[in-house]
């Protein structure tokens, strides 16, 4: 079976409020990916199969690229149904706080979460979870949230009420965390993890196909255009820089999700083990930042130091509130700095490769 990687005394907790509450809110990050998104219709079909009302709340707005995910139409965004969201919130017994560490991951949603009198459980693979739930069940070394909630869900017991739907939100978030299984994937729990969820009779090929092969013409050409004009590569420092401003979004019929794996692309490159993408967002008023990494360099540092966030040593993020002219001086500064470093996780960056 599957190895439970949760304490019994937390399992047990969760038990007990099972017990007694009614009404579940699932809640995750700004700008939900796959993750957030799999992660948190899984614990919603897991908990409605349970009997409970249960709903999904995003800060901000349910990606086009998932909308092929069973029960997406009950996902709720707070930022166009406050009211709604808020009273849910008020009435909540239990909040599941899903694919995120810290409040401020949730935007205005923080307080919603912080003043409510329910149980809190947060269900999360970032490193260093803040203290403001009254479960923690936070596990770095987790592909995903996705693999955290299908572990759960058998802690719990229930490893026979995991059907096509939960099985079919599961997969996704794992495969999109680990980017279709190509980074933070080496672990065999992962593939005996995928082989219980293969016998929910969930089609992977078609899950692959739906998140991989299902984008807009525009996103293909801005694409292509990012590689052509807008790639800048420093084999010197093993690094690629990627920039777009508004004006470039908006001649290229840009569309929220459209640059989702841009930051990745450069990695392509011999030598390249160092990405980040600018995107200028008018609409949030910020330069938000993108970063990757390959093996001990800690991308998740450059962005704490230089972007106002962080994340995983491989995949981190952050924004800047700044012109993108300004954000693109800071990554210069951020480099002039790190190629001083004398750790060997960021000196690896600066030498000759041969
Ligand atoms: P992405 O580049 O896909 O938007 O984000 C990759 C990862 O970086 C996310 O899974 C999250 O862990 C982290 N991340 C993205 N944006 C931020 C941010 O603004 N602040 C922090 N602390 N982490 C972020
Ligand atoms: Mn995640």
């Amino acid at each position: 079976m599957i190895e439970n990687v949760f304490s019994k005394a937390d399992v047990a907790d969760f038990k007990l409020w099972m017990e007694w509450a009614g009404r579940f809110v699932v809640v995750t990050h700004i700008s939900p990916d796959g993750d957030a998104i799999g992660s948190s219709l899984a614990m919603y079909h897991y908990l409605a199969g349970k009997g409970k009302s249960v709903s999904v709340v995003v800060p901000d707005s349910m990606p086009d690229f998932l909308s092929w995910l069973p029960s997406t139409d009950s996902v709720i965004s707070y930022k166009e149904q406050k009211d709604v969201a808020n009273k849910l919130f008020q009435e909540a017994d239990v909040i599941c706080c899903l694919d995120f560490n810290v409040p401020t991951r949730v935007g205005n949603v923080s307080a919603e979460i912080l003043n409510s009198n329910a149980k809190k459980v947060l269900i999360d693979h970032h490193l260093d979870p803040g203290n403001f739930c009254d479960l923690i069940l936070s596990r770095p070394d987790a592909s995903s949230t996705a693999e955290l909630v299908f572990q759960f869900i058998c802690a719990l017991g229930d490893y026979a009420e995991v059907n096509y739907q939960i099985a079919t939100c599961i997969y996704t978030g794992m495969m999109t965390d680990t980017g279709g299984f190509t980074y933070n994937s080496n672990h065999p729990r992962i593939y005996h993890i995928i082989s219980f969820l293969m016998k929910s009779n969930i089609d992977k090929d078609a899950i692959y196909r739906n998140v991989y092969n299902n984008y807009s013409e525009s996103r293909l050409r801005l694409m292509g255009y990012v590689l052509h004009k807008k790639m800048k590569v420093f084999p010197e420092m093993s690094t690629a820089l990627i920039t777009l401003s508004d004006e470039e979004l908006k001649d290229n019929n840009y569309k929220k999700g459209d640059t989702e794996g841009f930051v990745n692309l450069p990695l392509q490159i011999k030598g390249i083990k160092f990405t980040v993408f600018l995107r200028e967002d008018v609409e949030e008023g910020i330069i938000k930042a993108s970063l990757r990494s390959v093996g001990d360099v800690p991308c998740n540092r450059f962005a704490s130091a230089f972007f106002n966030g962080g994340g995983h040593k491989n995949a981190s993020g952050g924004e800047i509130h700044n012109s993108l002219k300004a954000a693109e001086a800071i990554f210069y500064k951020g480099m002039e700095e790190w190629s001083k470093s004398d750790e060997e996780c960021i000196k690896q960056l600066f030498k000759k490769s041969e």
